[in-house]
């Protein structure tokens, strides 16, 4: 059930295509700070009220970063691993196509889970305007997020978070789940800085190995194999099993409610950092506030991706992209971390609060 509130959402748009037996929706949920903005995901089991949740982590999102952009989500209900490539296709034309009524005026869309540039191509050019999606590729004046500007965001509220419980990079142990976009340049990045990724999970399972997991050998193994528990000298797991591995940060990089409130006690980590939307309910946040553990909100964590969709809406290159990410995501995890501290509120109250804010003061239909 979708809930309204004194917020949103604004409009639902549900659409069906009885050919392609495909179910879409577009949630825009305020538009108080400008057009919602907010990816396409596709899966099988999306549906409107999980779409509505993002939407409204795209509000607080797009408030928290400061962007000219109001919060919105779409979701396209289909397992894209199991159909074809054309059909892929014609479904994200179909869908571009029935959102013509508010791309890009009301909604400018962008990549989500398994959704990428290629996509972002078919979608600009079936309603044809160019401005009603970000994430395109680079020869249609895009910035793909495949250049892992998610992934840099949350590698960067990894270090300031770090930074604020005096924890070198260096001497930390982490466990990623999810090896997609966000991912992978999250895994990359930490590594960089020396950090040891012990346990990385997809689809198909989980991969712990104590010692640390190499990078480059990791993403061969995804790419040849289609799966990360097909790393070699690695003990492999379920895929839920990553919440329990001993490891002082986790970052998670998939699914929605990976982390449920009767997981807590299992958990070992110090330190969560969001990179997925909504991986866990706000409830369980404050159960894990209140046994120390530091959470990094989504709202907050994974802002990179549409910080890269801001620099491309205005027309700038990468080298301001990764730029702005780093500047954006270091100044207000800071910002949240000293809120919460000071306030003594956990940091999704801390970042709600300054969210709420800034949409109340230009937004003339909402109530607080
Ligand atoms: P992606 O499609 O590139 O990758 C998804 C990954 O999740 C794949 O490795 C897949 O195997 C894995 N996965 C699926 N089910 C799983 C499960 N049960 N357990 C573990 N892994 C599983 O998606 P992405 O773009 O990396 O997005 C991941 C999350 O990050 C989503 O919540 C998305 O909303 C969020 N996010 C993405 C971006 C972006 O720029 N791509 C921006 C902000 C937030």
């Amino acid at each position: 059930m979708v809930e309204f509130d004194g917020f949103g959402p604004e409009k639902i748009i549900k659409v069906y295509n009885p050919k392609l037996d495909v179910k879409g929706v577009c949630v825009i949920d305020n538009s108080a700070l400008g057009p919602g903005k907010g990816g396409i995901r596709m899966t099988e089991t999306v549906n409107e009220e999980e779409v509505s949740r993002l939407a409204r982590a795209m509000t607080w999102k797009n408030a928290l970063a400061e962007l000219p952009f109001g919060g919105a989500k779409s979701g396209i209900t289909v397992d894209s691993k199991k159909i074809s490539r054309e059909k892929k296709d014609e479904i994200v034309k179909w869908f571009s196509k029935s959102l013509k009524i508010v791309v890009p005026s009301l909604y400018v869309a962008g990549p989500d889970m398994y959704m990428a540039e290629g996509e972002m191509e078919i979608f600009a050019k079936a309603n044809g305007d160019i401005k009603s999606c970000t994430g395109k590729p680079k020869h249609l004046g895009g910035i793909p997020h495949e250049l892992g500007s998610t992934g840099f965001g949350v590698y960067h509220s990894t270090l300031t978070a770090l930074k604020f419980l005096n924890k070198d990079v260096k001497k930390t142990t982490i466990a990623i789940e999810g090896f997609g976009n966000v991912g992978i340049f999250a895994f990359k990045f930490l590594s960089e800085a020396g950090a040891r990724i012990v346990a990385v999970s997809d689809s198909k399972g989980t991969v712990y190995r104590k010692e640390g997991i190499d990078f480059n050998e990791l993403e061969e193994v995804k790419q040849e194999t289609g799966s990360v528990i097909n790393y070699k000298g690695g003990k492999i797991l379920k895929n839920h099993e990553i919440v329990n591995i001993d490891a002082d940060i986790l970052i998670t990089a998939a699914i929605p409610d990976l982390i449920k409130s009767d997981d807590v006690n299992k958990m070992k980590f110090k330190l969560i950092v969001e990179g997925s939307n909504i991986p866990m309910s706000e409830e369980t946040e404050r159960i894990l506030y209140k046994k120390g553990v530091l959470v990094i909100p989504d709202i907050i964590a994974n802002a990179g991706g549409v910080i890269s969709s801001y620099v491309e809406y205005k027309g700038g290159n990468e080298k301001e992209m990764f730029k702005l990410v780093e500047e954006k995501i270091t100044k207000n995890v800071k910002h949240i971390l000293e809120l919460s501290k000071e306030e003594k509120i956990d940091t999704r109250d801390a970042a709600l609060r300054i969210a709420k804010k800034r949409v109340l003061e230009k937004c003339k239909i909402c109530r607080a």
